[in-house]
């Protein structure tokens, strides 16, 4: 039990009634493990929240942070600038696709989405196609929490009680265990399906009323689905033959999550706005940032008066120097150990195989990965749905390894600085938890 107070914070996310009964408190983290009150050891596979991807306790990136405080602790970003951001944004353009150059930092995923959905508003008015109003999404998407993200939520209970936008249609989740069960890597089935969900949007509402799509490359919090195989360029195929704006959001996706710095170059795909956060500086300064091709960027500018700003939108902390100074040795840590490619080569490799040696455990029926994804789907069979998998968590936590539940599905999203014999760590105690909750 904890010795602190825990009656103030309220917790996001959270049944705090069922927190104030068993408080889960980490005080320490070091590489791959957090530490909980008591000195115990619990193996993360889940990198914090999918975004501690270099480790926990990079001693790098606190020397950074420690220095640029001392030397420029905060300047205001509206008419100013500082060095860490400008190097900052420059650095990340090395990784994305050779027409995205444009960066716009935010202070989370959330409101990287909900910029990056202004943006192309503002682009669609820039061009006078301001009629294109309306947002395609998808279920299971989630794409935060603020207002126009909240709007794209295709996971009810995350939109539900809440005020939305209501110009929005949703294309079919992508989870098919019907089908697709034991894939590795992206399933055979369910691009035709989208497909025809497209064009039914497009026929219903009118390509002429509808500014985007947005969708995570890589559904994560809708319980680690991957694409099937061709959606994302048949994605782009429609959004360019429909003239609609192809937004991926890469919150999870991004910074080597899928075996590549970003999904859309792990697919080969080119979306217009990108939104990305979490691994952004390894999980240490709050920061997220959406980053737009150069000729949205153009089209906006050459629309805007020039005696103002171009885009009325912005945080206080946005591109903070502490935050980019995070960022630059994040990504030295990134490119120096190979972390942002090890998904797709061996690693990935051992992680797959290491997955997919659990499908022997009682009541699974799919497991699936990509780069240094994974999830596992069981069967609540006489349990309620979605109750099975809480319990799973819990077990697994008690026996020291923090895996999350997307209802009945485990999901795991390692720091990518994993070890080999973390990994097998990892598939030991799953089992073992497992084995002793069923
Ligand atoms: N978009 C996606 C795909 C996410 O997974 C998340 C968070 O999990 C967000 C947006 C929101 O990011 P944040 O929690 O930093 O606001």
């Amino acid at each position: 039990m904890s010795d602190i107070n825990i009656d103030n914070w309220w917790l996001p996310f959270t049944n705090v009634r069922a927190f104030q009964d068993n408080p889960r408190i980490f005080s320490r983290a070091e590489g791959c493990f957090l530490y909980k009150q008591d000195g115990s050891e619990v193996l993360d596979i889940t990198a914090g929240l999918w975004c501690c991807n270099v480790g926990h306790g990079r001693r790098e990136i606190a020397d950074a942070v420690h220095k640029q405080l001392m030397t420029l602790d905060y300047a205001p970003p509206f008419q100013f600038g500082t060095p860490p951001g400008f190097e900052f944004a420059q650095r990340i353009t090395q990784h994305t696709p050779a027409d995205i150059n444009r960066v716009f930092f935010t202070n989370s995923g959330s409101e990287a989405v909900d910029t990056a959905l202004k943006i192309a508003h503002l682009y669609q008015h820039a061009r006078d196609k301001g009629g294109k109003q309306r947002f395609i999404s998808r279920e299971q998407g989630y794409h935060g929490v603020n207002v126009g993200g909240t709007s794209m939520q295709g996971l009810p209970t995350n939109r539900h009680g809440f005020p939305v936008l209501d110009r929005v249609d949703f294309l079919p989740g992508m989870l098919d265990i019907s089908r697709n069960a034991f894939s590795r890597g992206s399933p055979a089935h369910g691009t035709e399906e989208m497909a025809a969900a497209f064009e039914n949007i497009v026929a219903m509402r009118g390509a002429d009323s509808i500014c985007a799509v947005i969708i995570e490359p890589v559904s994560g919090a809708g319980g680690m689905v991957p694409p099937p195989q061709g959606y994302l360029k048949k994605v782009r195929e429609l959004c360019d033959k429909h003239d609609i704006l192809l937004i991926f959001d890469e919150v999870i996706t991004g910074f080597g999550r899928t075996g590549s710095a970003f999904a859309a170059t792990e697919f080969d795909v080119v979306p217009d706005i990108m939104t990305t956060a979490k691994g952004i500086n390894g999980g240490t300064v709050p920061m997220g940032a959406v980053l737009i091709k150069d000729e949205i960027q153009q089209a906006i500018f050459d629309a805007a008066p020039n005696t103002l700003p171009e885009f009325f939108h912005g945080n206080t902390y946005a591109g903070a120097p502490v935050a980019a100074a995070a960022g630059l040795a994040a990504m030295d840590i990134y490119e120096q150990e190979g972390l942002l490619t090890c998904g797709s080569g061996e690693k990935g490799k051992y992680w797959e195989d290491a997955l997919h040696s659990l499908a022997d455990l009682p009541q699974v029926i799919d497991i699936r990965n990509y780069g240094l994804l994974g999830a596992v789907s069981f069967d609540p069979m006489e349990l309620p749905a979605k109750s099975l998998g809480p319990k799973i968590h819990q077990r697994c936590f008690d026996n020291g390894l923090l895996c999350r539940a997307v209802g009945d599905n485990m999901v795991m999203s390692p720091p990518l600085s994993i070890s080999h014999q973390e990994i097998d760590l990892f598939i030991s105690r799953f089992r073992q938890s497992v084995t002793e909750v069923l």
